[in-house]
């Protein structure tokens, strides 16, 4: 989510008054109240046991709708086998980073399997899919070269572009006339390299970023492609391969990042394609150099969760007979889905209070599903993000739309 500098800063009063200094933790608690007033602080909700489709949260049993474990593999016995064996073969920890004594033979089987599920020459595995964003992204780029980006790429996108110290450009949401008027711009200022940014999916609509289209276009004007299917792994394409093969462009995009936080079950992050972009970044990306390597048990599920799929796709395919079935149901009662072409299912409301009493609600009826409201999106655009998964029974979406449907009416949304 491209999340806001305001979120963090300048609500408050500046640590520094008329005359007086603020104690500093005074000046974060003011900080903090700020983000109270305005309903903008997380509220962090205690998940008492594994995430699935029915949990145990704060307390209560409810049904999930705001996890983004897509395909239910973070409680999977194949994944949990696989950890535990790792624990017991190669220890709890890495004991290093990997460029220095933190690379096991499970990293690099890892890195293979990634490779061959993502039809690249190699891939690089990080800690996180932030830290591949943060890390690759200004490592890649310098100065002398232009990163254009879609103006709600993710947060961790719009790090790695401000630790660059190569020049910026914004294009309007997967407009493609704005991207290439972008690009024909550049084209006089002789830059070095350009390399067009997007998500893949956009983790607050649901939307897919068409990439056919950005390929074509920033091709034809000499510019390299850095795709983040943070929201495309495990969900689009053939057995989950990701936006990629949704648009059969393999071997057209030079860069592929992506996460094992989402369908995959685990956490980790990845960039994939060329062997000479693995070789770059393994020597170069400071994330990646500088840092402690994943531990066995991490490493072990995430390649487990890859070997599950590509054996098998039914996951993915209850995925999807999930997304139609909740979706169709949800525009049937009269809700807004906005441009949702995934599971990602926002239902929009429009004004924050709205959103957030809505959520409020739905716990109370036993659905757990997280207001997104501004900063995190413009004003006059809050909404409940609801995600399907594969794990839902027909049974825990019909819980769940007979909730919605409840708290729509109460609030004075949806069929009247
Ligand atoms: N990119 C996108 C689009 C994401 O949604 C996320 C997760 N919020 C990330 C990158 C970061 O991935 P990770 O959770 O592996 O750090």
């Amino acid at each position: 989510m491209p999340l806001a500098e305001e979120h963090f800063f300048n609500l408050a009063a500046k640590s520094k008054s008329e005359g007086e200094t603020m104690k500093f933790d005074e000046f974060l608690a003011s900080e903090v109240n700020a983000l109270k007033e305005k309903k903008l602080n997380w509220k962090l909700r205690e998940l008492q046991g594994p995430s699935l489709p029915r949990s145990k949260v704060d307390g209560k049993e409810v049904l999930m709708l705001c996890s983004n474990n897509y395909l239910g593999l973070s409680n999977h016995p194949a994944l949990k086998e696989a950890a535990i064996r790792a624990v017991q073969t190669h220890g709890a920890g890495s004991g290093s980073v990997r460029a220095i004594a933190g690379t096991q033979d499970l990293h690099f089987k890892l890195e293979r399997t990634i490779a061959r599920f993502k039809h690249t020459q190699a891939a690089l595995y990080f800690q996180t899919g932030f830290a591949a964003n943060q890390g690759s992204i200004p490592c890649l780029s310098g100065e002398g070269d232009l990163l254009v980006s879609d103006e709600l790429n993710h947060g961790s996108i719009i790090d790695g572009v401000r630790l660059s110290k190569a020049e910026r450009a914004i294009y309007k949401h997967c407009d493609m006339q704005d991207l290439e008027r972008v690009l024909r711009e550049a084209k006089a200022k002789n830059y070095r390299h350009i390399f067009v940014i997007t998500d893949g999916v956009f983790s607050m609509d649901g939307d897919i970023a068409p990439l056919d289209q950005i390929e074509k276009i920033a091709h034809d004007y000499g510019a390299v492609v850095y795709v983040d299917d943070a929201h495309g792994d495990g969900v689009l394409g053939e057995h989950g391969r990701g936006i990629v093969s949704h648009f059969r462009l393999e071997g057209k995009i030079e860069i592929e990042m992506g996460t094992f936080s989402k369908a995959f079950g685990v956490v980790g992050g990845y960039v994939a394609g060329s062997q000479a972009l693995y070789d770059y970044l393994q020597n170069k990306a400071r994330s990646f150099l500088l840092s402690g390597s994943a531990p066995p048990a991490t490493v072990a599920a995430c390649t487990a969760a890859l070997e599950l799929l590509e054996k098998d796709d039914s996951l993915v395919k209850k995925l999807w007979e999930n997304t139609r079935y909740y979706k169709s149901q949800l525009v049937s009662m009269g809700f807004d889905i906005g441009s949702s072409q995934t599971p990602i299912t926002p239902i929009m409301l429009g004004e924050s209070k709205l959103a957030q009493d809505f959520a409020e609600e739905l716990f109370k009826e036993g659905v757990f599903a997280l207001p997104i409201v501004y900063p995190m999106v413009a004003q006059g655009k809050a909404r409940i993000r609801t995600m399907v998964t594969a794990a839902h029974t027909r049974e825990d979406l019909d819980f769940a739309l007979a909730a919605i449907e409840r708290v729509g009416k109460r609030l004075g949304v949806g069929k009247k």
